[in-house]
């Protein structure tokens, strides 16, 4: 794992701004900032952000604030963040002072090497259009070749041709000539894989000077950057030849390989948006927990060694082993994320819990925080995100409307329910004395009927638990309500 121990460990994550920061980029951030933290290396923040026209700030932002609320802090980059006002953390966790590196404030590092290429008779400018390609593509299609380009503009005769021709000499791309060889990197999960560089053709690196494209800004980068590891998406296997071909051209150092495994959904088809939401800000709004996310998401193509499900930050850091990844497709699982978030609810102390559920936008005003705090201690058993407080205890704060014949017990009559509530109305707040008077009469026609008069509701916590949050004035009223219902 660790052959270039002499090396600082220097990682990176490097989403396009080309949409909300999706769980398996977040992934991917994940595993690299854990290979990061365990072996004291950095890890990198890079928006690759050169193609201007799918790239949007929002998004940018959204990566962004979704990185910090997973607390998947970024160890350096430009001194710029607080201009941008990148910085503030509403809950005040992220201490960073750095915004991320972005390809479009770089420009300058890629035109170098891009001329260096150039120089070199490594990279020509290609003057075949659109069109030209397409059909050149479609022929060789039609001939059952893999479809790739010709090099027709390589050689320096075609080009002066090209020069008089309909674009008047204006080229469309700048070429990175690929050598044809059989070429092998290892990749940390996967181990060897091989290629035949023949088969790509002449990729393009740049649009022109000033615009690189995504192989080539991110061979630079990387390099720039010292990133010692690549850990992403096994959807970026097919890029790593290109990008190792261009390394040997500028004679950089490779980095380490890792490709992640892809996550599927459950019919084993690449995530979509089909299943489940596929951005991180959708679970925050959902009232998942961040560090429930995190456990989950590690789990997602790797497990530890003693197959423990719930892991600290700490726990993850000292037992992550890139080496341990598996190379199948990892099943997107809700129902498994619904659980661990229940067990990072009920983990939490009925304080921690009210200061989430604040954040989270619920009101928490309308009721004595003591009285609160009760309600939650009721429910958080049942909780599997913050935002199912509300429907779990929304009776608290108002009765609901419900039909009197809620209140009858099974085969009770009408007249003992009724009976019965006028004695426990009675005996409110005496605990202790309706438990006796429930003993004597039936817990079912006794507790029962004081249930559904407290709560409204066919299923809730039991009546005593819910006496006491609702506090004695409120339990009075309701219960003299069931017996209004039950009386017209
Ligand atoms: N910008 C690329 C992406 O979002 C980065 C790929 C890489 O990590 O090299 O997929």
């Amino acid at each position: 794992m660790l052959s270039k121990l002499k090396q600082p460990i220097r990682v990176r994550i490097a989403p396009s701004p080309t949409g909300f920061l999706h769980i398996g980029t977040a992934r991917t951030a994940l595993f690299n900032w854990l290979f990061a933290k365990k072996y004291g290396g950095a890890f990198v923040l890079r928006i690759e952000d050169t193609d201007l026209e799918r790239s949007d700030s929002k998004y940018e932002t959204d990566i962004i604030e979704s990185l910090k609320w997973l607390g998947l802090e970024w160890d350096e980059g430009p001194l710029d963040a607080d201009q941008r006002g990148l910085n503030a953390d509403s809950r005040g966790k992220f201490t960073g002072e750095f915004g991320p590196y972005r390809q479009s404030e770089r420009l300058e590092i890629y035109e170098k090497y891009i001329k260096k290429l150039l120089d070199e008779k490594l990279a020509y400018y290609c003057y075949c259009d659109k069109e030209e390609l397409e059909a050149e593509r479609q022929a060789l299609l039609a001939q059952g070749f893999p479809p790739k380009y010709s090099g027709k503009c390589r050689s320096t005769s075609s080009r002066q041709v090209r020069l008089a021709s309909k674009h008047q000499g204006k080229p469309q791309v700048i070429r990175f000539i690929v050598p044809e060889i059989k070429l092998t990197f290892k990749d940390l999960i996967r181990g060897d894989i091989s290629f035949d560089t023949g088969l790509i053709g002449d990729i393009a690196i740049a649009k022109d000077l000033h615009t690189p494209l995504y192989n080539f800004a991110v061979v630079i980068d990387d390099f720039e950057m010292k990133i010692s590891h690549v850990i992403r998406g096994e959807d970026h296997i097919a890029n790593t030849p290109k990008q190792i071909l261009i390394q040997k051209a500028l004679g950089f150092s490779q980095p380490e390989y890792a490709h992640l495994p892809l996550i599927l959904d459950p019919d084993r088809s690449k995530m979509s948006k089909r299943y489940s939401a596929t951005s991180i800000n959708e679970y925050k709004k959902e009232g998942y927990l961040s560090e429930a996310l995190i456990n989950f998401m590690v789990l997602l193509g790797w497990h530890p060694q003693d197959d423990k499900e719930i892991m600290s930050r700490e726990e993850l850091i000292e037992k992550f082993d890139l080496g341990r990844t598996q190379k199948a497709g990892a099943v997107f699982n809700v129902a498994k994320l619904e659980w661990i978030n229940g067990q990072y609810i009920k983990s939490l102390t009925d304080e921690q819990l009210f200061e989430r559920l604040e954040d989270f936008g619920v009101d928490t005003k309308n009721l004595p925080e003591r009285q609160f705090l009760k309600i939650i201690a009721l429910i958080k058993e049942r909780m599997k995100t913050l935002s199912e407080f509300n429907s779990l205890a929304d009776f608290f704060f108002k009765l609901p409307d419900y039909s009197p014949r809620l209140l009858i017990w099974k085969n009770a009559s009408q007249e003992k329910i009724l009976k019965n509530l006028e004695m426990v109305l009675a005996l409110v707040p005496d605990k202790q004395k309706i438990t006796a008077l429930a003993e004597k009469e039936g817990r079912g026609e006794v507790l029962w009927p004081l249930r559904v008069a407290l709560s409204g509701k066919e299923f809730s916590p039991g009546p005593l638990e819910i006496m006491d949050a609702l506090g004695e004035k409120e339990t009075i009223q309701r219960i003299a309500a069931a017996i209004q219902k039950l009386k017209s």
